[in-house]
């Protein structure tokens, strides 16, 4: 059942919110979990993984699509041989899916786990209007897969996607952030060094960033590293294709980058 908000969104009352759930993950105290509504744009691996776990935090989920009814036949594993959401919404029973612009009109924030290539149409689909004022967490990478692999950039050195999102929708407040390391290791960080690795964030507005740090800890983040404004989403960003190039030198998507000094 879809828990209605008995007071309007603000990000105070989100921070607050979000610090229970860590109480509540942690022990510490609060008897139940008091939700946010957030729109998952994407029904790939990754708004799978983090969608599944914002519900598992008890937040209220709605995932983005183009077309529910196409979604929801789809039954061929994707490029990676994952189950496609239709397999796997039957283990997640409670995962509401609509069209991109619905579940960006659900959402108090958003995910953007879209094709990093086709990011800013989803976007568009989702509508300006239901992106602002809202934190927008993107997840995205700008990957071009036309020529095979590896993949390159279609943007990169003085540009990257999470600011060219940033422009097209000026009044959303993008966090770039969890888009250097696979889905798996995005909401259990632990399956790696135990934890012992770090996760970066990059955005404009202060607030949204320590709301997003916050929900990063919910997942069980315990090293995040605010890098800076937008623009430093082009070193996360660029970062990928070594990314890229390890796996396939260690045969895992297991791994995560670490900051050691
Ligand atoms: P994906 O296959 O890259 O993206 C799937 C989503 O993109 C679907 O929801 C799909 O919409 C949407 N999409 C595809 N083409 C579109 C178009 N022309 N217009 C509008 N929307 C379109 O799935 P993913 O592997 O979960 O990755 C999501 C993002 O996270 C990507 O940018 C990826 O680079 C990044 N990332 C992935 C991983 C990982 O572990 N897979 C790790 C780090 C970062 P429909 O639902 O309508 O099909």
């Amino acid at each position: 059942m879809v828990r209605v908000l008995a007071r309007p969104f603000s990000l105070g009352t989100a921070a607050r919110r979000i610090q229970r759930n860590i109480e509540v993950r942690r022990g510490r105290g609060a008897v139940g979990v008091d939700t946010l509504k957030i729109g998952v744009l994407g029904t790939g691996a990754v708004g799978r993984a983090v969608g599944g776990k914002l519900m598992e935090l008890g937040h209220d989920v709605v995932f983005g699509t183009r077309d529910v009814a196409k979604t929801m036949a789809d039954t061929k594993p994707d490029y990676m041989g994952n189950p496609p959401f239709s397999v796997w919404i039957k283990t997640h029973p409670k995962a509401k899916l609509a069209p991109f612009a619905d579940a960006a009109a659900h959402g108090e924030a958003l995910v953007n786990a879209t094709t990093g290539a086709a990011s800013l149409k989803a976007l568009s689909l989702a509508g300006e209007r239901n992106l602002a004022d809202k934190i927008l967490i993107d997840i995205a990478n700008p990957l071009d897969f036309s020529k095979g692999m590896p993949p390159s950039l279609i943007v990169c050195n003085t540009d990257s996607l999470g600011e060219q999102i940033q422009r097209a929708f000026p009044k959303a407040k993008v966090v770039k952030t969890l888009n250097t390391m696979t889905n798996m290791v995005m909401v259990n960080p632990d399956l790696v060094a135990e934890g012992d690795h770090d996760v970066f964030v990059s955005g404009n507005d202060a607030g949204a960033k320590a709301k997003v740090t916050e929900i990063l800890r919910s997942f069980g983040w315990k090293r995040v590293v605010d890098l800076g404004d937008i623009t430093t989403a082009r070193g996360v960003e660029m970062v990928v294709p070594v990314w890229v190039q390890l796996m396939g030198t260690m045969k895992t998507p297991m791994f995560n980058f670490k900051i050691a000094r």
